[in-house]
C-alpha cells in the first residue's frame, strides 16, 4: 500500500509530502505561464482538428495497466492545454471568465478538504460559505435574508430548471406523487436563453406550452404581448404557471421590466382568481449589475464618467426590482470572473422548498440526525461540490467596489468601442443598446439598420445582408487567435416589407470580459475589423470604403 499512499496528500501534514505537491503545482503553473502570449489567444499551438480528430482519440484510449509517474501525468495534462483558448485582452467573444486568483484559491481549498455540500457534517466549510454568500447576496438584491434560501447549482440553466420545479410543486403539491397537470404554461421573451426550452422538455410540460413573447426595440419583453398571450391561455382553460424574466439577454443584454411583469401577473391573478404566477428572474448574464443597486450616483465615490453613470443608473432602476421575483441567479462564472461552475440560485421565500424536499424516510444515509443541521435534500443533485467557496473568496477579495470597478469597465470599453467602430468604418451599424455587449452588422454598401429595424427592407435583402455577415464572420473567425469576436444568427427578429414571417438578424458580437480588455486596446480591436472588412469587400468586388 505504500506506493498507493504516495498518490495521496499526507495524513499528518509532513513537509516532505507538501513539498512534493507544491512542486507539481509549481510545474503546472510554470508550464502554463510559458505558453501565455498576450498577443495570442491560445496557449501554445492549436492541435490540428482534422475530421478524424476525436475518432483517433477514441481508438488510442486505454487505461494503462500500471500507473505512470506523476511527471508523465503532468506532461499529458499539459498536452491537453496546448492550443487552449485563454481569456486575455484579445478575447471579446462571449461571457467566458478568467477566474480571479481568490476564486482559484477558493476552489483549491474546496478540493483539498473535499467537503460534500449535501450535508454540513460532510462539508462544513462549503455549508457555511453557502449560507454566508446566500445572506450577503440576498441583502444586496433586497431579499429578506431571514426568509430567503440559496444553493449553488448547475449553472444559470440549472437555476431555471430548479425554479420551474419550485413553480410546479407550489402550484400542484401533489404533482410529486401523481405527475404534473397537463394545462400548465410558461412564458418567456423570444430572446430568452434556451434554458427554459430545455426545462419544459425535462419537466414534462412540453415545448408547445412554452409561449414566446415578442420583444421591444430595446430587446426587453413586450408587456402588452405578454398580457395578451397570458389571457389567451387563460381563455382556453390553461394555467399561466411561470414567467421567465430575462435580465440581460445572452446576445444583446436586453433587460425585461420586472416591475411591469409582476403587475401584469398580479392583475391577472386577481381578475381570474389564479394561484400566484411564479416569476424567475434569469439574471445569469445581468445579475452582477445588482452590485450597483445601492450605488450613490450623486456622490459617485468611484468617480465614474457621466456616460457610464447614465448606463449604470438605468440598470439600477431595473435591477432594484429583482426583489419582486420569486427567485434569481448569480452566475459568477460569467461577469463575476470565477471558474465553472459557480452559480448561486437564490429563492426569495425558503418556505417554497418544502414542496420539493425529500421525506425524512427517503434519506436514510444522511441528514436528519442529532448532529448536523444543514441538509440540502431539496436539491436535484445529491453530492454537491462546494463552489460557494470560490464565490465567497471572490466576494471577499473584490468587495463591492472591486466588482463595481470591473463591471463599470465593461461598459467603458464598450462605449469606446462603439465610438471608434462607427468613426473608423463607414459600412457598419450598431444594433443594440450600450451594455457589456455590442452587437454590430456590416453592409455591402451603406448601413441600412434603421430601415431593417423599421421593417422597410425585403426579406431577400435582409437575408443577403445576413449572408454577407456570415461570410465575414468566417473570415475573421479564421484569425480568432488574434482577436476573437463572437457572433449570433438571431440577434433579434425584424419585420420585412414583403413577408409575414419575421427575419432573424445576423450580428457580430463584441463582448469584453477580460480585465485586460481596457480602453487602450480598443483601437487595435477596431483596426483588426477594418483591415479585414476592406480586404473582404475587395474580394467581393464591392464598392470600396469611404
Ligand atoms: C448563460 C445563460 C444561461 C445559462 O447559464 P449557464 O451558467 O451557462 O448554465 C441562462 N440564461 C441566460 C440569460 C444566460 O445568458
Amino acid at each position: 500500500m505504500k506506493e498507493i499512499q504516495k498518490l495521496f496528500p499526507s495524513m499528518d501534514g509532513n513537509d516532505f509530502q507538501r513539498e512534493e505537491l507544491l512542486s507539481y503545482f509549481k510545474t503546472i503553473l510554470t508550464k502554463i505561464d510559458e505558453l501565455k502570449d498576450p498577443n495570442k489567444l491560445t496557449l501554445g499551438e492549436m492541435p490540428e482538428y482534422t475530421e478524424d480528430y476525436y475518432n483517433r482519440i477514441i481508438q488510442k484510449a486505454d487505461v494503462p495497466t500500471t500507473g505512470v509517474p506523476m511527471d508523465e501525468v503532468m506532461a499529458e495534462l499539459l498536452k491537453l492545454v496546448d492550443g487552449h483558448r485563454y481569456v486575455n485582452r484579445n478575447y471579446v467573444a462571449n461571457a467566458a471568465p478568467l477566474p480571479n486568483i481568490a476564486s482559484i484559491i477558493g476552489n483549491l481549498v474546496m478540493v483539498l478538504v473535499n467537503g460534500n455540500n449535501l450535508w454540513d457534517v460532510e462539508g462544513p466549510a462549503a455549508a457555511t460559505a453557502e449560507v454566508e454568500v446566500t445572506s450577503m447576496l440576498s441583502k444586496l438584491i433586497g431579499y429578506d435574508e431571514n426568509l430567503s434560501a440559496g444553493y449553488t447549482t448547475w449553472g444559470g440553466q440549472g437555476a431555471v430548471f430548479n425554479s420551474l420545479r419550485l413553480a410546479i410543486a407550489r402550484y400542484a403539491p401533489t404533482s410529486n406523487q401523481i405527475g404534473i397537470p397537463r394545462n400548465l404554461y410558461c412564458f418567456c421573451s423570444e430572446l430568452s436563453h434556451y434554458s427554459l426550452y430545455k426545462s419544459v422538455e425535462a419537466a414534462g410540460i412540453g415545448v408547445e406550452n412554452m409561449i414566446r413573447v415578442k420583444v421591444n426595440h430595446d430587446h426587453s419583453m413586450n408587456i402588452e404581448d405578454l398580457k395578451e398571450k397570458m389571457e389567451q391561455v387563460i381563455a382556453k382553460g390553461g394555467v399561466p404557471l411561470y414567467v421567465l424574466a430575462t435580465m440581460g439577454t445572452t446576445d444583446t443584454f436586453g433587460i425585461d421590466n420586472l416591475e411591469e411583469i409582476k403587475q401584469v401577473a398580479e392583475e391577472l391573478e386577481s381578475t381570474h382568481c389564479l394561484s400566484p404566477i411564479y416569476i424567475h428572474a434569469d439574471t445569469a448574464m445581468g445579475g452582477m449589475y445588482t452590485f450597483f443597486n445601492n450605488y450613490d450616483f450623486e456622490s459617485n465615490p468611484l468617480g465614474l464618467e457621466d456616460n457610464i453613470k447614465e448606463v449604470l443608473k438605468s440598470y439600477q432602476q431595473k435591477f432594484k426590482h429583482i426583489k419582486l421575483a420569486d427567485s434569481m441567479v448569480f452566475d459568477f462564472h460569467k461577469l463575476g470572473q470565477t471558474p465553472y461552475i459557480t452559480s448561486l440560485f437564490l429563492i426569495k421565500n425558503r418556505e417554497n422548498l418544502k414542496y420539493v424536499d425529500l421525506d425524512e424516510e427517503e434519506t436514510p444515509y444522511v441528514g436528519n440526525r442529532g448532529y448536523g443541521s444543514y441538509h440540502t435534500g431539496y436539491t436535484l443533485e445529491c453530492s454537491r461540490m462546494g463552489s460557494a467557496m470560490a464565490i465567497y473568496a471572490s466576494l471577499l477579495a473584490f468587495g463591492m467596489e472591486g466588482y463595481q470597478k470591473l463591471l463599470a469597465n465593461y461598459i467603458r470599453v464598450n462605449i469606446k468601442f462603439r465610438e471608434t467602430l462607427t468613426k473608423e468604418i463607414s459600412n457598419v451599424a450598431i444594433t443594440n443598446e450600450i451594455s457589456p455587449i455590442t452587437t454590430f452588422r456590416f453592409y455591402p454598401e451603406e448601413p441600412k439598420w434603421k430601415d431593417e429595424w423599421n421593417g422597410l427592407l425585403t426579406a431577400e435583402e435582409m437575408i443577403e445582408i445576413n449572408q454577407f455577415n456570415d461570410e465575414f464572420a468566417e473570415v475573421i473567425g479564421a484569425e480568432r487567435d488574434t482577436v476573437f469576436y463572437g457572433n449570433t444568427k438571431k440577434q433579434r427578429l425584424v419585420e420585412s416589407a414583403n413577408s409575414s414571417k419575421r427575419i432573424p438578424v445576423y450580428a457580430h458580437k463584441f463582448f469584453t470580459i477580460s480585465p485586460y480588455s481596457t480602453v487602450e486596446e480598443v483601437d487595435r480591436y477596431v483596426e483588426f475589423l477594418r483591415e479585414h472588412i476592406v480586404f473582404f469587400l475587395k474580394t467581393k468586388n464591392a464598392v470600396p470604403l469611404k
